[in-house]
């Protein structure tokens, strides 16, 4: 059974084409700059294994039907392809990013779902669309395979209101449907549930804290497999600083910008959603970077380092006080599964909470699941690689199998 993934932007978009029987990536890629002069396409078969091929491809991609065509034949390419014929694809998923309320698991695509998640488009406006654009184009490429929409909210409908309301007039949330919503779910579900695996215990009974630090960073508290709390909101501006997102900042800020600089709404959001963050701070979105930049003595860099850090140890905090027992704090995705001192800081002086790391088991690299736990710490420190294509694929194959979707993938 193969599932073919598509992440869609509004200029590029990733896939991935699964066998759904071994788990394996069969091919894997990414087309950029749709609609510009030149676009570029990067297809790898095989992926990450001893036989990987990859191309390289600059053309120019008019839309994503042109992209995602090229795709398709590269896909039944007898030398680059992994198919002989595309009725093989079974089914596709989609990252949805934004799900509302509406969906609280991933759905199977009619054009009574496509509506839906249209009308959702005000809450997510850069992704939704894009999101869309991709369900229409393999709608038409691939018009006997069914696809189906898995969201990354969905995964936090389980939060309880206390956790989702702000405390705003009670109408915004009537009319306009403010409220935190989170996102990263798919990656928050596929972790805490191989944690439970890790652990050798069932879901319902671990209580976890997932920490998903990449360019997007959030942070979610899970009890029993359900996500009570996270740390993104409305939108994925709020919660711990990220790459070139402010993270929680006094709402009032906004204002203060608006009266003293004449800002306008377009050019705050803009700062805040791309020029804040670490690189706000120190010029640098990207973790390398920074420690470079603090290994060369560049001050910013070392206090940027220190208040991500230190954003993400205060979640920690206060998910463990929400949820009253932790088995296992996570990390993952690219700043989370790789930056060792990253961890250790966040992890520094919280012995009292039963949380310690063992510095060596810390440092060693490695793509698999780690216990980087110190002696004694009554909360495992876990290490889990993310993998939100193969949990993508597999909700899709929940769906089309009539199966009620969960999280234990
Ligand atoms: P996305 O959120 O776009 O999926 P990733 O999860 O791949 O991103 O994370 C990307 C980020 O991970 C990069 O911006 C970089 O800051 C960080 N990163 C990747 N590799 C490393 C590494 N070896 N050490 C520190 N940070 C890393």
């Amino acid at each position: 059974m193969k599932i073919l993934v598509i992440n869609c932007g509004s200029s590029s978009f990733k896939y991935q084409l699964l066998d759904m029987n071994s788990d394996k990536v069969m091919c894997s890629g990414l087309v950029e700059r749709i609609g510009e002069k030149v676009g570029s396409l990067t297809h790898k078969k095989d992926p990450g294994t001893d036989i990987e091929r990859k191309i390289n491809e600059e053309s120019p991609f008019p839309d994503h039907t042109a992209g995602m065509t090229r795709v398709m034949a590269l896909l039944t390419d007898p030398v680059l392809g992994v198919i002989k014929d595309l009725s093989e694809i079974k089914g596709c998923g989609h990252r949805t990013v934004q799900g509302g309320e509406e969906f609280t698991q991933s759905t199977l695509i009619t054009d009574e779902v496509l509506e839906v998640i249209q009308r959702l488009s005000p809450l997510a406006p850069l992704h939704n669309p894009a999101a869309i654009q991709g369900i229409r184009v393999i709608m038409k490429l691939l018009p006997n395979c069914p696809s189906v929409a898995v969201f990354d909210t969905e995964f936090h409908t389980t939060m309880p209101s206390k956790a989702y309301m702000y405390a705003v007039p009670y109408e915004f949330y009537e009319k306009l449907r403010v409220r935190r919503y989170g996102f990263h779910g798919t990656s928050h579900a596929y972790v805490a549930a191989k944690a439970a695996e890790f652990l050798g215990k069932k879901q319902a009974d671990v209580n976890v804290i997932t920490c998903h630090l990449g360019n997007g960073c959030s942070i979610s508290a899970v009890k029993g497999g359900k996500c009570i709390d996270t740390s993104m909101g409305l939108t994925p501006l709020a919660g711990v600083i990220m790459g070139s997102r402010c993270g929680d900042i006094d709402p009032a800020i906004l204002i203060y910008l608006a009266r003293q600089t004449g800002m306008s709404i377009e050019k705050i959001d803009d700062t805040l959603n791309r020029k804040s963050g670490l690189k706000g701070v120190c010029g640098f979105n990207d973790m390398r970077d920074i420690h470079t930049a603090c290994d060369k003595g560049d001050e910013k860099a070392e206090l940027a380092l220190n208040m991500f850090c230190y954003s993400i140890k205060k979640y920690i905090g206060s998910y463990y006080a929400v949820l009253g027992r932790v088995d296992a704090l996570i990390f993952t995705a690219g700043i989370g599964e790789n930056d060792s001192l990253v961890r250790e800081l966040v992890c520094a002086d919280m012995e009292g909470l039963g949380i310690s790391i063992d510095l060596a088991a810390n440092a060693a690299r490695s793509s698999a699941i780690r216990d980087i736990s110190g002696k004694g710490g009554k909360v495992k420190a876990l290490v889990i690689p993310t993998n939100e294509e193969l949990a993508i694929a597999k909700s899709t194959l929940q769906v089309l199998e009539g199966k009620k979707p969960d999280s234990d993938l």
